[in-house]
């Protein structure tokens, strides 16, 4: 089978990982701290709060911006579960933006729609988490003046975009947003196993993150409420977790990161290359945003019903033949958990076609050219 996508381990990556394995912290050593500078170098901010998993870093990310009980957070369907899922953590309400039928990110002409009725109704939201689908940003610019206008704070969900950029900036230089999350799942373009990343440029952002991280404790000094009893004492502030990235981990993030630009160039290319072979197919291929050059963790083209006997069909015939299509994504409020709180068919309808329509081809650093030829020649055998 020839996987959507897939992780790419070198022997450095390995030399790295077993680096640490012989010398003195598994966890909580050198591996994390050097592991966020180098990420928020590639952001050019301030602040990298390393985590085991870009879920974790949506929760506390959501948490140090203060969500809580009778907020609302507002993100997209298209999307993986915890971008919502981080909401409902905080006992906070979780609501929708339809997204844009051309690019499948959230549709800012919708948002605004929906901030003016919910400024009529007293229902605004505290927190919104555009998905920067596929690795291209969102419309942040406009988003940004929204959030100005209606007074909520912007969580960039960038687990698809790093290394990807917007108006010439990286995607988590938090120019247009109050934090940016990244993800290192295997899948994803650089990956430490598990893990993910929290970037800010509020320093009070990040140490809210940082202890929230570890418990809600800080060993910080200036940061006491009583005077210290000894080199022993901590204090612990708030209710936090223990979502700490291994130096395992990190140490393989901090090699991978080294690769990023060859992984991006080669993602690249062969997105231009699918764009230029399924030209005049019968799929409709992805649309561009302008001023966003995407880091292409996914390439998903769109099957419209009568073509090749629908979706299902195509996918179907696809595995078949040995090509590990996918889909992304289900429409989130269409999961049981969000039916039951009281969504339902027909809520977000561009949402839903494109979810119906979705196809995601295999696309990674490690994909070589004859790979994508019997992909597209699969999927030209699968539609025609
Ligand atoms: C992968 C992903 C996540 C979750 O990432 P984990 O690191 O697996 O927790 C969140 N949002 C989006 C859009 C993702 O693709």
């Amino acid at each position: 089978m020839i996987p959507y996508g897939r992780q790419q381990i070198s022997e450095d990556d390995i030399s790295a990982v077993v680096s640490v394995l012989r010398s003195d912290f598994l966890t909580q050593g050198p591996a994390v701290a050097r592991f966020e500078e180098a990420i928020a170098a590639r952001c050019g901010i301030a602040d990298a709060v390393a985590v085991n998993s870009a879920t974790s870093a949506l929760h506390i990310a959501c948490m140090a911006l203060g969500l809580g009980p009778g907020d609302r957070l507002w993100t997209v369907p298209n999307t993986f579960v915890a971008s919502a899922n981080c909401g409902r953590y905080c006992g906070a309400t979780v609501d929708f933006v339809e997204i844009d039928p051309a690019t499948y990110n959230m549709d800012t002409v919708s948002l605004e729609k929906k901030l003016i009725e919910a400024e009529q109704n007293g229902t605004l939201p505290r927190i919104v988490i555009p998905v920067h689908f596929g690795g291209q940003s969102c419309d942040m610019q406009r988003i940004a003046e929204l959030a100005r206008r209606f007074k909520f704070s912007v969580i960039e969900d960038a687990s698809h975009a790093i290394g990807g950029s917007y108006l010439d900036k990286p995607v988590g230089c938090c120019e247009f947003s109050d934090i940016t999350v990244f993800s290192f799942h295997p899948v994803k373009i650089i990956t430490t196993g598990e893990g993910g990343a929290a970037v800010t440029a509020d320093a009070n952002l990040a140490q809210s993150m940082r202890e929230l991280r570890t418990h809600g404790i800080t060993r910080d000094p200036s940061r006491m409420e009583r005077n210290s009893e000894g080199g022993w004492y901590y204090e612990q502030h708030g209710l936090g977790y223990n979502y700490r990235m291994t130096d395992i981990s990190a140490a393989l993030g901090e090699s991978q990161l080294t690769r990023l630009d060859g992984f991006l160039e080669r993602r690249r290319a062969l997105a231009a290359r699918y764009d230029t072979i399924l030209a005049g197919s019968p799929v409709k291929l992805p649309g561009r945003i302008e001023g966003a050059s995407s880091s292409w963790h996914l390439y998903v083209v769109r099957v419209p019903a009568d073509v090749g006997g629908g979706r299902a069909k195509v996918y179907e015939r696809m595995r078949a033949a040995g090509i590990g299509v996918n889909v992304h994504y289900i429409a989130v409020h269409l999961q049981p958990y969000y039916l039951a709180l009281g969504f339902g068919p027909g809520d977000f309808p561009a949402s839903e076609l494109y979810s119906e329509e979705a196809l995601t081809l295999p696309l990674h650093a490690g994909l070589t050219d004859e790979q994508q030829d019997t992909v597209v020649h699969a999927l030209l055998e699968a539609t025609h």
